[in-house]
């Protein structure tokens, strides 16, 4: 009897082929196994029937750790073909299905470390050591089938030992396309600030005494350049910031293991499974009240990004380093893509003082992703290096769709048939540079999930970049599908969740809203077939436009204005963090009569909220004031400021004005507390009530506030006190890196879409 298996979903690149040559070898199977163009794996296998069947049993119950099925046919005839023994012939091109992917890049396996420690081990030390479970996958693919040819190992010829274990059924190796060794495989080198090697046996060993020296070194990985610098060293870090420009934005670091990383900040079995788990995500974690590392790396926050060593190559580097952790952030500009070729970063990162570098190329830039658990469950924040390509799986079938995201912080999604493939982190698409690296990105994810789109999704904003290139690779002859802003926000957690109606409370800093306004602190009753808009904060002032996103005590100019006695002066008293000092205040203070651009963005009021209360008074980077408030907060007790709501609208002023009033009398921390109860409180009230008058018994949040974690448990809190149920984001950003699936499921239901609804 002979039998044609094709199996589509995660199946190479995670030993698939070696793992089937083994069962069906054991089985006494003749036939052959090889990858297809399209991800799939297709396996002919000829002998006993019932051998045949215990194979099939055995292929699908045993699978290899990394694989994933989705779709597992079978066609069994009783033709005879000629087989010599069974085999793994070359990979085919054939295109047939969509949907199959490569996985993730996978941190490196405990076998694979325990080969670095032993003396004896070929592989001893050998900084880019990996197996068929674990190493690079995503960033180092450039066109499927996954074999070494169509990667960036492919100008590493194979030695004779490596060869040897390649072809060795009984090699943990067998088939290993990233097969390599000291004597084969890539090379770490040391260069100067100007890309001159510097000649050294060991670079590795240079590096990390510069590192412990002060010295800002520049380190290749897998998905890009990260800049480090010792996390004790705050005359380094103060250095970097300044290079850099950048004066506050938190650093991640790097901790030797969990055990160094308790040593600084606080490790729950959640954060300690994530920090652990084969995708080694940054986890935000709380530091601890004698945390010794430099305050300068995340000033003034109580948390901290930690993430543990995924690399041999890391994993060596800290060995060598006495302190417990590095400083290692990708250090670019917001809308800038991560570096990831050596050339470009001699040119570009010219404020490091030394490259540590290796010759492989990186394929597809990705950058770490970064996780923090909120009231228990984890919530990836950025989603890229270990998750991606990994798909969401939606509840339904649709035709195939691209969405595009919104501007900032984006992603991108590509549908097929049930599966969202969520793109990595693209960036702040503002720059000629992440324009390009989103249009790349896009055709690299198309041709890697075999997809065709028909339809294009993008935000409704008008003129924003991802909006203008939707209605370009429309054209014509696909179809368009424009998302408002927030409802992309609370459709991305229905499709996280499979649920098809939902009472989404979405808080974000700002998106496009139906009315042209700038909305941002939003409930919408949501279904299948589009959302109202049934409650929101009230309408703010924005004194200045955007400059009143970057210096909050103009949204308290504008909110206060006529409400509160001595206004004048409490402003000109706080002239000094004003750039244009009291003759700006003087401005400020003659225009409040006038007319403004309105928002209803929750941002903005914890913005103004935390400037009131001294946490912050210029947003250095995106959520600065909102997360230093938010960290004010910790500690503090709770003043039940009772929420005022009118027909559905959120009063905002009095709030501000009772923090204004009540500075003076109340701890800070225990009215940056009530600030967040308020909030969360009042939209829960209107959810809640939206929930009596629709019957829809789901709460949702969304939003980057929704990372916010004092305002998701006090609105948690409130939703199950009422007996509802509330969802929270897991696996799919609430901030605007989420907006592109949100965009996918909208457009999936788009058919019987009502637009006017
Ligand atoms: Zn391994
Ligand atoms: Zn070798
Ligand atoms: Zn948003």
């Amino acid at each position: 009897m002979l039998a044609k298996i094709v199996i589509g979903g995660i199946i190479q690149g995670v030993g698939f082929r070696p793992f089937v040559y083994r069962l069906a070898t054991a089985n006494k199977l003749a036939g052959f196994v090889r990858n297809r163009g399209d991800a799939a794996a297709e396996i002919v296998v000829q002998g006993k029937e019932q051998d045949i069947d215990q194979f099939l049993s055995e292929v699908k119950e045993k699978k290899p750790v990394l694989a994933r099925y989705d779709g597992f046919v079978v066609e069994k005839t009783n033709k005879e073909e000629r087989f010599n023994g069974f085999s793994i012939l070359a990979s085919n091109e054939s295109h047939e299905f969509s949907g199959s992917v490569i996985p993730p890049d996978i941190s490196i396996c405990d076998r694979c470390i325990e080969e670095l420690q032993m003396p004896q081990n070929r592989r001893n030390r050998y900084p880019f050591n990996t197996c068929t479970e674990c190493g690079p996958r995503f960033t180092i693919t450039e066109a499927l089938p996954y074999d070494r040819v169509n990667t960036t190992m492919s100008e590493f010829d194979l030695c004779r030992d490596c060869s040897a274990e390649y072809c060795n059924p009984l090699d943990r190796r067998f088939h290993a396309e990233t097969i390599s060794c000291g004597a084969c495989g890539p090379q770490l080198s040391i260069t100067d600030s100007k890309g001159t090697t510097i000649d050294s046996a060991d670079p590795l060993g240079l590096a990390a005494k510069l590192l412990e020296e002060g010295s800002i070194i520049a380190v290749k990985g897998i998905g890009g350049f990260h800049v480090a610098a010792s996390a004790l060293n705050s005359k380094a870090i103060a250095r970097l910031r300044e290079k850099k420009n950048r004066k506050n934005k938190p650093f991640a670091v790097m901790a030797k293991n969990v055990e160094s990383a308790r040593k600084f900040a606080i490790v729950d079995s959640v954060e300690e499974k994530l920090l652990l788990s084969s995708a080694r995500p940054i986890v935000l974690l709380k530091k601890r009240d004698d945390c010794f590392l430099s305050p300068l790396i995340s000033p003034q926050l109580h948390n901290i990004g930690v993430m543990l060593p995924y690399t041999a190559m890391h994993i060596l580097l800290l060995d060598k380093l006495p302190s417990p952790a590095l400083v290692m952030t990708s250090a670019n500009p917001s809308s800038m893509p991560m570096v990831k070729d050596n050339d470009e970063a001699f040119r570009q990162m010219d404020f490091v003082d030394y490259f540590l570098v290796h010759n492989r190329q990186i394929a597809v830039r990705c950058d770490d992703s970064v996780v923090r658990v909120n009231c228990g469950k984890a919530n990836v924040v950025r989603r890229s290096r270990g998750y991606v390509p990994t798909p969401i799986y939606l509840k339904s079938q649709s035709s195939c769709i691209l969405a595009l995201g919104a501007e900032l912080n984006n992603t991108f999604s590509v549908l097929v048939n049930n599966k969202a493939f969520m793109s990595q982190h693209i960036g702040d698409v503002e720059s000629v540079e992440t324009y390009q690296f989103l249009k790349d990105a896009v055709r690299h994810m198309a041709g890697m999930v075999n997809a065709r789109p028909d339809t294009i999704a993008c935000d409704l904003h008008p003129t924003m970049h991802t909006t203008r290139l939707a209605h370009a690779m429309a054209g014509s002859d696909l179809r368009l599908v424009q998302v408002q802003h927030h409802h992309a926000h609370a459709a991305s957690l229905m499709a996280e969740h499979g649920v098809d109606e939902m009472i989404g409370i979405v808080c974000d800093g700002a998106g496009y809203g139906l009315d042209g306004k700038v909305w941002g602190g939003e409930v919408l009753c949501c279904n299948k077939q589009g959302f109202k808009r049934a409650g929101h904060l009230a309408e703010q002032p924005m004194v200045g436009g955007d400059l009143a996103t970057c210096y909050p005590l103009r949204m308290v100019a504008g909110i206060l204005y006529g409400k509160v006695d001595g206004l004048d002066e409490y402003l000109h008293s706080k002239s000094g963090h004003f750039p244009g000092g009291s003759s700006e205040v003087q401005f400020v203070l003659q225009n409040l009569s006038k007319s403004a651009m309105m928002t209803t963005s929750t941002g903005r009021i914890l913005d103004a909220a935390s400037a009131l209360l001294g946490a912050c008074y210029e947003r250095t980077y995106e959520g600065e004031p909102a997360m230093k408030l938010e960290s004010l907060a910790v500690g503090g007790n709770d003043l039940r400021i009772k929420p005022r709501i009118d027909k559905g609208v959120l009063d905002t002023t009095f709030l501000l004005q009772y923090v204004y009033e009540n500075r003076g009398r109340h701890l800070p921390r225990d009215l940056a507390y009530s600030v967040h109860s308020y909030i969360a409180r009042g939209l829960a009230e209107i959810a809640c009530s939206q929930s009596r008058s629709t019957g829809i018994k789901v709460i949702g949040f969304s939003g980057g506030v929704a990372y916010n974690e004092l305002v998701t448990r006090l609105l948690k809190q409130q939703v199950e006190l009422s007996g509802l149920q509330f969802l929270q984001h897991e696996s799919v950003p609430a901030g605007d890196a989420g907006i592109s699936l949100g965009q996918v499921y909208v457009a999936s239901m788009h058919d019987n879409f009502d637009e006017d609804l």
